[in-house]
């Protein structure tokens, strides 16, 4: 709660407000922003990165949903005539409309409750983005920094690190929001690959075979995949139908899905360049 500013959090909006000047800094420098960068905020709240990013870069652009949050915001920062608020909800919101030449930088204390979907939506447009840090619960960083053998290894791992590297930066604790959330949080960098390490021949193909794994995840690759590949692909690919999911790398799937495409033959197999659209990425569990 913020009495100051008159604004009551909001559960709905995952509203937990910074305020930590010590965190503060230390995300500051992290995401090191400069003047003539493209940044995006998503979700500003009360402006407690905000304000620090508009000291160095008098442009930047926020995405908030809650719209008694606005009006705050604009008279805290009336004096940057810049500064572009864009009343929007993140998880529709067409980040590439906001490109003129740069790539943008985004950033965001994000709402936990969408932060799984938001990333997914995020990654349908990372041909237009330079890089992202995101304060996530810790639990979702490390999901998605984990590989191959870990056991929070999953969709979301997979799908993040097939269009991004990785970097878990720093955890921060409960007492830095107000109000506190129930769970440890951390700040991760995000930054899209300039090619990708493991392109797919399809993109859809790629997360049906991930998603079919890793909801049998328990189980020998035989059964979890039974329905899509035989034993003899696998063993065709160097690929031991008698282990699990958890133990297959990015690349590994990405051949189970080639080979699928193949098999279907060039007049079916939709290539895409592995650039997905919005469309391709649904909104149920990730992990
Ligand atoms: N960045 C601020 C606020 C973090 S709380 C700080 O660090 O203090 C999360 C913020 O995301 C809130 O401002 C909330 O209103 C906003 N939000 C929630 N859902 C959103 C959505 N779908 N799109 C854009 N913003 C959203």
């Amino acid at each position: 709660m913020s009495k100051k500013a008159g604004h009551q959090a909001r559960k709905r909006f995952g509203q937990n407000f910074l305020h930590d000047p010590g965190v503060i800094e230390r995300i500051i420098r992290a995401i090191h922003p400069k003047p003539d960068e493209a940044i995006v905020e998503i979700g500003p709240g009360l402006g407690a990165i905000t304000e620090e990013i508009l000291a160095v870069n008098p442009k930047l652009q926020v995405v908030e949903l809650d719209r008694d949050l606005i009006p705050v915001l604009r008279t805290k920062f009336f004096n940057y005539p810049e500064f572009r608020i864009h009343e929007a909800d993140a998880l529709k919101f067409d980040f590439s409309q906001l490109v003129d030449e740069k790539p943008l930088r985004i950033v965001g204390n994000l709402p936990y409750n969408i932060s799984t979907p938001l990333i997914f939506h995020l990654l349908s447009q990372t041909g237009v983005v330079q890089d992202m840090h995101f304060m996530l619960q810790k639990e979702v960083v490390q999901r998605m920094a984990a590989v191959s053998g870990d056991n929070n290894y999953g969709r979301l791992g997979i799908m993040t690190q097939y269009f991004c590297k990785v970097q878990p930066l720093f955890e921060v604790g409960p007492g830095a929001f107000r109000p506190s959330p129930k769970v440890d949080s951390a700040i991760v960098r995000l930054v899209p690959h300039a090619q990708l390490p493991h392109p797919a021949k399809d993109l859809g193909t790629l997360q049906a075979v991930v998603r079919t794994a890793f909801n049998a995840r328990r189980k020998t690759l035989r059964k979890a995949l039974g329905g899509l590949v035989t034993i003899e692909q696998l063993q065709a690919l160097g690929i031991n139908d008698g282990l699990r999911p958890e133990n297959l790398s990015l690349a590994d799937f990405v051949s189970i899905a080639d080979l699928l495409v193949n098999e279907k033959g060039s007049e079916q197999g939709r290539v895409q360049d592995g650039v997905p659209s919005a469309g391709d990425v649904g909104e149920d569990s990730y992990d």
